[in-house]
């Protein structure tokens, strides 16, 4: 009896380390992250899930007309066909970050093949920009890394990024769809929730099914940029943000 409620403690112990200490790593990051953009009064523009066919594009364009350099977290899966528009992203001096091979929810996979999944993506993004051993940052799929995903990206040095606002645009997009059913409307209303202090903001510039969200999206993107000029927010990547002198 004592032996099995031994094992049964161990067991329970280590998957409570499994799952929590890397949730409460994220948590720790993530109030890090909020307190060192607001410190030094910057947006940071991340887009997650491209290069997009559709939409990556017009992003870039977008932002050369801000001035603005953003970071792109590039899916493995989204690559094939789309190369040419990761190398355009990074030719025109925006931050490429990993962002996962498969999109793997590092809770619900192995931690082998979590890992994996890291390295996987990596050897895809340095064979398309032509890098040896090229240096990136890391954000987690649905924000989720297992134990040893976590201490893999320490061990490796790759600094983990989450987010300070959600841009919510797959959420805005339903509700904006839901409101223009008629087709009437094509005038979008961007709702822009973001600090006046500063953001690491989250976007995705993926393609969707409804074509009619691109330009909602740009619309969105751009009253950001507007919004972060008259709040003189100084616009940084990710890695300006991590490595920039206060
Ligand atoms: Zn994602």
């Amino acid at each position: 009896m004592f032996v099995i409620v031994t094992i049964s403690a161990v067991i329970g112990f280590a998957g409570l380390c499994y799952f929590f200490v890397p949730w409460f790593y994220g948590r720790i990051s993530r109030a890090l992250l909020a307190h060192r953009v607001r410190k030094l009064g910057a947006l940071v523009l991340t887009f997650d899930d491209g290069p997009g066919s559709r939409l990556t594009r017009p992003i870039l364009d977008l932002l050369a007309e801000h001035n603005a350099k953003a970071t792109f977290f590039v899916t493995g899966r989204k690559l094939a066909g789309r190369e040419y528009i990761l190398r355009e992203a990074a030719d025109r001096g925006h931050e490429i970050g990993l962002h996962g091979y498969h999109h793997l929810n590092h809770w619900k996979v192995s931690p082998w093949r979590a890992i994996n999944d890291i390295v996987q993506i990596k050897k895809a993004t340095d064979a398309v920009l032509g890098r040896k051993d090229g240096v990136y940052a890391f954000r987690p799929p649905f924000g989720n890394l297992n134990l040893l995903s976590m201490i893999y990206l320490l061990a490796k040095r790759i600094p983990v990024i989450y987010w300070t606002r959600d841009f919510g645009d797959t959420r805005r997009f339903d509700a904006w769809l839901a409101a223009n059913k008629d087709g009437k409307s094509n005038e979008p209303e961007p709702i822009l929730p973001i600090e006046t202090s500063g953001d690491v903001i989250l976007a995705h510039d993926f393609d969707r099914t409804e074509t009619a969200v691109d330009g909602y999206l740009l619309a969105c993107v751009k009253a950001t940029l507007d919004l972060a000029k008259k709040n003189n927010l100084r616009i940084l990547t990710v890695s300006q943000l991590l490595n920039v002198k206060d």
